[in-house]
Formats: C-alpha cells, sequence, structure tokens
C-alpha cells in the first residue's frame, strides 16, 4: 500500500488498475443523451443534400442582377416557388425568377439568391433593389459529407452530439453499457432523511451527492444505504452489494478505531493507496475487493465531493472509454485571499465570475470540510499548491465545478 502520494500519483494509480467496459447496447436516439457512442460514426448523408438557400428570397441568374440597385431597379418574372421539401421542378430562364425559402435546393438555371427584403412583388414579377448575393447560397456537404467519421468513439453524447448523429441519418446509436456504481455510506451518525435526527446524528448527504456525481460522469447510481460502524455489518454490506463495475465508499477510511472501511479493506482486500497529499479530503484511499475497485471517499460532505471530482470522476471516464477531460483548468484573478496549507495542494472553494476583465474568483468563505454550504455557493475549486497561497489580485488556476471545456 502506497501512503501520502500526491494527486497525479494517485490518478495514475487509479487509472493503471481500471480496465474499460467492453459491452455495449444499442440505444434510440432519445435516449442517447450522456452516453457514450461504442463505435465511429460515418455520415450516411451529405448536408445540405443539395445547394440551398439559406435565406427567404428569389431565386436568380445572378449575372442577371448585377446593376440592380434602388434608383435602378431590376425587373424579372416570377415563374414559380421553391418551399423547402418542394423543389422547382423546372429551370430558370433568362428575365425570370423563383420565390425560395430557407433550405430549399437552388432550382436549374439559378445561380444566386436576392433576399426577400432586397426586393418589391410588383403582380406577376419582382423589382430587385440589390444585385444577389453568391454567399446566401449554402452548398452540398459544407456541413456533413457522406462517408466521413464526424463522431468517434468514447464521444460523451452531449445535445450537440445526439443531434449530429440525428442528422448524420442513424436512428439507433452504439453506446457502451452503463456501469453500475454502489454507493455505501458508513457512519453510526448517520441517518437517511425522513428519520427522527438523534442527538449527535447527522443526515447522510453524501450518498445523494454521490448519485448525481455518478450520473454526471456516466455511470448508474446503484444507492445501497449506510451501514454503521461495524465490522460485521460492513462485511455483510460489501459481500451483498451485486453486480458492480465499481464501489464508491464514504467515511470510515481515517486514522480512528471506528475507521472500519480502511481495516477491512486492509485486512480482505488490496488497498492500492491510502491518503493522498490535498485537502479537503486527505484520507481517501482506492482498494480491490475481490475484484471489485473501491474508491473509499472521507465522510466529510466537501471532502467526498471534492474527491469525487478529482480522481472519481477521472475513473468513470476510463471505464466507459469517455475522451473528453474529466475537469480542466482556467485562469482567473482572486477577489480576495486563499490560505495555503503548508504541507498539502488546497483546493478551496470559490465563485467564479465572469467580468469585463476576464474571470475573477472569491473565496465562499469558510473552507472547512463539514460545511456542504461552501459547495453550493460556490461552482469552483481554487487550487493552491502546498505552501503557496495567494492574495486579492494574484492570478490563480480554478476548476470550474458543473461544466467541463
Ligand atoms: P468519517 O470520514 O467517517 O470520519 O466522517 C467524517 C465526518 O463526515 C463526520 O463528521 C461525519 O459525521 C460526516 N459524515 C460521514 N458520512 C456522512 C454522510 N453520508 N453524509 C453526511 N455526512 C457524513
Ligand atoms: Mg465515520
Amino acid at each position: 500500500m502506497r501512503q501520502n502520494i500526491s494527486v497525479e500519483d494517485a490518478l495514475e494509480s487509479i487509472l493503471s488498475q481500471v480496465r474499460p467496459i467492453a459491452e455495449s447496447e444499442t440505444v434510440p436516439l432519445s435516449q442517447a443523451y450522456q452516453r457514450v457512442l461504442a463505435q465511429d460514426l460515418a455520415s450516411k448523408v451529405y448536408h445540405p443534400d443539395a445547394d440551398d438557400s439559406a435565406v427567404d428570397g428569389y431565386a436568380v441568374r445572378g449575372e442577371e442582377t448585377i446593376t440592380a440597385s434602388v434608383s435602378t431597379p431590376v425587373r424579372l418574372e416570377v415563374v414559380g416557388e421553391a418551399p423547402a421539401g418542394r423543389p422547382f421542378p423546372g429551370e430558370v430562364q433568362p428575365g425570370q425568377a423563383v420565390a425560395i425559402y430557407t433550405g430549399a435546393p437552388v432550382p436549374k438555371g439559378a445561380n444566386a439568391v436576392v433576399r426577400v427584403e432586397d426586393t418589391v412583388r410588383d403582380g406577376t414579377g419582382v423589382w430587385l433593389l440589390k444585385p444577389a448575393n453568391a454567399a446566401d447560397i449554402r452548398h452540398r456537404g459544407d456541413d456533413l459529407r457522406l462517408g466521413e467519421v464526424y463522431l468517434h468513439r468514447g464521444a460523451w453524447l452531449n445535445a450537440a452530439r445526439v443531434a449530429l448523429a440525428a442528422a448524420m441519418g442513424y436512428p439507433n446509436l452504439p453506446v457502451v453499457r452503463r456501469p453500475r456504481v454502489g454507493i455505501l455510506s458508513t457512519g453510526d451518525e448517520v441517518v437517511e432523511p425522513g428519520q427522527p435526527l438523534p442527538y449527535g446524528g447527522v443526515y447522510n448527504s453524501n450518498s445523494y451527492a454521490l448519485v448525481g456525481q455518478v450520473q454526471d460522469a456516466g455511470g448508474e447510481a446503484v444507492v445501497l444505504g449506510k451501514v454503521p460502524d461495524s465490522l460485521e455489518v460492513l462485511k455483510r454490506g460489501l459481500a451483498g452489494v451485486g453486480q458492480l463495475d465499481l464501489l464508491l465508499t464514504s467515511g470510515g477510511v481515517s486514522m480512528g478505531k471506528y475507521d472500519l472501511v480502511r481495516r477491512l479493506l486492509e485486512s480482505e482486500g488490496n488497498i492500492h493507496f491510502w491518503r493522498v497529499k490535498l485537502q479537503p479530503g486527505g484520507p481517501v484511499l482506492f482498494a480491490d475487493y475481490r475484484g471489485l475497485p473501491v474508491l473509499g471517499l472521507p465522510g466529510n460532505p466537501v471532502s467526498s465531493m471534492v474527491v469525487f471530482h478529482l480522481l472519481g470522476r477521472p475513473l468513470l471516464f476510463k471505464l466507459i472509454g469517455r475522451s473528453d477531460p474529466p475537469y480542466a483548468g482556467v485562469q482567473a484573478t482572486a477577489a480576495t485571499a486563499f490560505g495555503a496549507n503548508p504541507s498539502k495542494r488546497v483546493y478551496r472553494r470559490g465563485v467564479l465570475r465572469w467580468t469585463p476583465q476576464g474571470f475573477t474568483v472569491e473565496s465562499t468563505g469558510s473552507q472547512s470540510s463539514g460545511v456542504l454550504r461552501s459547495m453550493v455557493e460556490g461552482n469552483a475549486l481554487v487550487v493552491l499548491e502546498a505552501g503557496a497561497g495567494a492574495k486579492a489580485g494574484d492570478r490563480v488556476t480554478v476548476i470550474p465545478l458543473g461544466f467541463t471545456i
């Protein structure tokens, strides 16, 4: 078991242990959102399918419109119309125009479009007040070309990517099986919301933060409830977790006599590392329990969320082969001071704001790992290396929470 390692070494240890899920399934487009694409997808079509109009107006022979102006308008005979989905069947002859609408193929004979706002309709004809603009035609394949791969295996299917798959002609998508991620909370004092809170008790919030964090990363959360600080009950709990790809535990990994998750995994599992040089969340451990990877998160609510973001999220990404970065840093100007930890990297909670001067970040106030409110009021983690605090005006690295780049 390695101890007191850096965040980078912890990440490397995790990523080297995790075997990506090989199984995939096929789901309809409407269920593909927030899944991971299991195969490369080549477009089945051109988009646009034909040279078409980008505006509402008149399809014309561009050379006939060059002299058109408000003082010397050009008159053409309107011989038909081309709404989107109903292409004009004929050919535009000299002296003629066809009323055309956005998305309709440009009829044969025409090579340009005059916008409707630059025309005046006059019975069977139209006056053009401006020359046609060739840029108002979109060309076949400007967006998508038949046979070209636009979405790769590992792509996180966000709204735009699902839309792109639809535009390429796919009704169903091959996606990686969603990993089942067990969430087990521990602690005699931990009580489910809805139950009366005994003196000294605390409601289980970690399980429910983790449900959201697991789903955001692409996993299926399996809430396993909570077990008390009893080795026997914990053992039974671990034995009965069912078919999982990953187990997240909360609490019980510190130095105390009742930190039984660590003690059980020490004797009956294989701990890869315990304790990482970071704050909050230093006591985190990563282990193997009978073939099941276990990320043991510290019980303090902020520690649990921060460590999941830094280590659990990349673990899940590896498991599902998700190719976007699990998180990223931006530079911001500190609006308040942020204190350092002398021996560990710290992740302070801050409010990241966009201002005319660029990003700024302000402390949420109390940085205690028990103050869950700091994760609600804050939207970002300020990263400070051991011994390196920041004063107002300093440039700092910030990891935004809730969106990725
Ligand atoms: P532990 O890591 O077990 O020593 O717990 C550290 C702190 O986190 C204690 O104050 C616990 O009461 C609190 N805690 C542990 N588990 C949870 C949980 N599931 N939800 C909210 N707080 C918790
Ligand atoms: Mg505990």
